[in-house]
């Protein structure tokens, strides 16, 4: 299997899993992994969870984490979702190479879909040039999260320590795209067969995409996790996560609807191709990846 692409099919929607390269989690730029991912655990708890994936919480130094974009080809649309973190580092914003590979050309994409305004999702927004970088597409994003990045309540939220680069990415791929941005809200239907869920926690106006076609379900569930471990344990939110007090009855209500829906799942950090089922254990829930 390529870890750069992965084909597959919703119904009659042709979809494409593509890799925008992977980033390493490391110190000095980043705290240790259980840390960023697991903000509130205790020691205790996390050495038992973590127990069961193999990691020791004081010895795991780095998370590498993949950043997953996805294509869907709804026959009347080509619809793309986020844009990946371009030059954020050396191993990111191999989106475009991926696309070509796949078939795709960056004015192929009539649709962009930005889940939310982190580095990682909006960073392949514009070209080396400052301009967007699919020129025939419109860019849509819940209007909650353009307000959040572009009115000033970004710079009031987010941590003294990563708000200087969080800001840098959305004021080089937020404003670039306004002459092409379409706002939603909670329940528009984008296009047809695909439908906005707001999710909001991770970000204010997060926002996860129930796909349909032919009886199928995809859920692009983005960041409402971020690692396989924040389904069995939904409490622990992430340093990165914006309003923690919302995270966990996102999560919770979306890890509900993906296993008793059976909807497939993409999560945009997980082992590519981020695809898999959520499967209820008592009343938490498991990662069964495709
Ligand atoms: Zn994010």
């Amino acid at each position: 299997m390529s870890d750069e692409i992965f084909p597959f099919k919703i119904g009659k929607f042709e979809c494409m899993a593509v890799s925008d390269g992977t980033m390493t989690y490391a110190s000095p730029m980043f705290p240790p992994p259980a840390v960023l991912l697991f903000n509130n655990a205790s020691g205790e708890e996390l050495e038992m969870a973590l127990g069961e994936h193999n990691l020791k919480p004081e010895q795991w130094s780095e998370w590498i984490s993949p950043y997953i974009c996805l294509v869907v080809n709804t026959g009347s649309h080509r619809v793309l979702v986020d844009t990946g973190a371009g030059s954020l580092a050396p191993s990111t914003g191999k989106l475009i190479p991926n696309l070509k590979a796949g078939g795709i050309a960056p004015e192929d994409i009539d649709t962009v879909i930005l889940t939310h305004g982190h580095p990682d999702h909006i960073g392949g927004n514009t070209d080396s040039e400052g301009k967007p970088a699919f020129r025939s597409a419109r860019y849509v994003m819940m209007r909650d999260e353009w307000d959040f990045w572009t009115s000033g309540q970004a710079e009031q939220k987010l941590d003294e320590h990563i708000r200087d680069v969080l800001m840098k990415y959305a004021r080089e791929n937020l404003p670039p795209i306004q002459g092409q941005l379409d706002l939603v809200d909670d329940g528009t239907e984008i296009v047809p067969g695909i439908r906005v869920v707001a999710a909001p926690g991770h970000t204010p106006g997060h926002m996860v995409l129930a796909i349909s076609s032919g009886g199928e379900q995809l859920l692009c569930i983005s960041d409402t996790v971020l690692h396989p471990v924040h389904l069995e344990q939904p409490e622990w939110f992430a340093a990165v996560d914006v309003t923690p007090e919302q995270v966990v009855a996102t999560r919770r209500q979306l890890l509900d609807r993906a296993a008793s829906d059976e909807a497939l799942v993409l999560a945009f950090h997980f082992p590519f191709p981020g695809l898999g089922h959520v499967v209820p254990k008592g009343d938490v829930w498991q990662w069964r990846p495709l």
